[in-house]
């Protein structure tokens, strides 16, 4: 590979262009897939004629918040009519080399296909992250993700195209994959947030270090909301030694899209790839970059099935003032699903701020249960958490303290906090934790 391995960047021209540039190519990238769209996807055809709008009139950037919002439900709703790929598709069948599928946890699953061209660049894209996270060809990658289905799955290909030696080893039993690190010393893995956790602990358990008798350097999390989080990020970082970065990824898109930098400070979106709006989560109003809302995107490059105006259903941020590091694309900050976030007194509470608050407390484990439930008609929430071994406080000073930190990080008091020995909470899985438990039976439209 004639790349210098020196350099920090994977494509220097491309993650440095001035903001200027990047928006004159964004904009030509927008007005063809706009007119892809409108010619050859049927769901497009019909949208843009039933709102009046047509691809020439994308003149600027703003223009396309003329158009209109798809979501998850319109890509249900689609799939599958009139042909396999469904109307939001704009190629024919035979163009198409890959299809992944979500995981459906919110409803029907839904496919996201890849012509090659999409594909490859979708890779390209994911090199350029491993690359800015410091991994290079005389790495050796571990890929703990999901590869049935799951969009996260052909990462790996990105770590290979970048030279490092790469082991695809999927969802491996804990197990198996201590033994691999143990055995092949691989620096770089890549798993969730919370299996990293408890990976670290099972090792202990098992009698590793993982300091000192695994070679971890770096370990990249994606999935659920964690590795953006400051104590989360740095409760894994203590157990293994190994600096953690957050990823970002939609399955309706590339595995990961956004990825942190050295500084950690947000996550670099591809914005060669995606047009980040943020919009108002309930009147849908565009808002300034920096404000928080729902991030709705538009894929400026993929011709198989090209999203224009895709409601997330993420609520974050994007800051585009320039990054320490020298790139030029903007940072994301996710702070939760606009599913998964409630309102307690009218405050909005997402469970990523509670377990900000719960891994900062050294008198618990991390492990944490939310419960979210409605008493005299209004939503309260009760916290699960497990009182450290060794800890001499009683429950009740622990209670106290875990409640009065929740009230001054969120402005609202948990209705109880409930104390568990260490081991108490059955919230160790193997490779996503359910925490939260909604108990309510009315569906909030938020
Ligand atoms: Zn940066």
């Amino acid at each position: 590979m004639s790349r210098d391995i020196n350099s920090k960047f994977w494509n220097e021209e491309l993650e440095t262009l001035p903001r200027e540039e990047l928006e004159k190519r964004q904009l030509e990238d927008l007005k063809e897939i706009v007119k892809f769209a409108y010619d050859n996807a049927p769901y497009y055809k019909r949208s843009f004629d039933e709102a009046g709008v047509k691809p020439e009139d994308i003149k600027t950037l703003k223009d396309i918040q003329k158009f209109p919002f798809i979501n998850k439900k319109t890509q249900r709703d689609t799939q599958g009519v009139g042909s396999f790929l469904g109307e939001l598709a704009a190629v024919p069948e035979e163009d198409v080399v890959f299809i992944s599928t979500s995981s459906g946890s919110t409803g029907v699953p839904t496919m996201s296909p890849f012509t090659k061209k999409d594909f490859d660049e979708f890779q390209d894209t994911e090199s350029r992250w491993f690359w800015q996270i410091g991994m290079r060809p005389n790495d050796r990658y571990v890929h703990a993700l999901n590869f049935s289905l799951y969009v996260g799955g052909p990462d790996v290909i990105g770590a290979q195209n970048l030279g490092a030696l790469c082991i695809w080893g999927g969802t491996l039993p804990s197990e198996r994959l201590l033994f691999i690190l143990k055995t092949y010393q691989p620096t770089v893995i890549w798993t969730s947030p919370s299996y990293a956790w408890q990976l670290g602990e099972k090792a202990l358990k098992a009698g590793y270090d993982p300091k000192k008798d695994f070679n971890i350097k770096k370990i990249i999390v994606a999935g659920v909301l964690g590795g953006s989080i400051d104590a989360t990020r740095k409760a894994i970082e203590d157990i293994w030694g190994a600096e953690v970065f957050d990823f970002y990824g939609l399955s309706d898109i590339f595995g990961a899209c956004a990825a942190q930098c050295e500084y950690h400070d947000g996550l670099h979106i591809a914005e060669n790839h995606i047009l980040v709006e943020t919009v108002d989560i309930h009147t849908g109003e565009v808002l300034e970059p920096g404000q928080t809302g729902e991030l709705v995107f538009t894929t400026l490059r993929k011709h198989a099935r090209p999203l224009i105006r895709f409601k997330t259903g993420d609520i974050g941020r994007i800051d585009i003032t320039p990054c320490k590091c020298g790139r030029t694309h903007g940072r994301i900050n996710i702070l939760g699903r606009k599913d998964d976030m409630f309102i307690v007194s009218a405050v909005n509470v997402f469970p990523s701020d509670i377990e900000a608050v719960i891994r900062e407390q050294s008198d618990l484990t991390g492990e944490y249960l939310i419960r979210i439930f409605e008493k005299d008609f209004t939503s309260k929430y009760a916290v699960e958490v497990e009182k450290a071994a060794g800890v001499a406080k009683d429950d009740d000073t622990v209670a106290a303290e875990v409640s009065a930190a929740l009230k001054a990080r969120i402005g609202v008091k948990p209705a109880r906090v409930v104390v568990h020995p260490d081991g108490g909470l059955d919230t160790r899985s193997e490779h996503k934790s359910r925490r939260v438990i909604d108990e309510r039976n009315i569906d909030y439209n938020i």
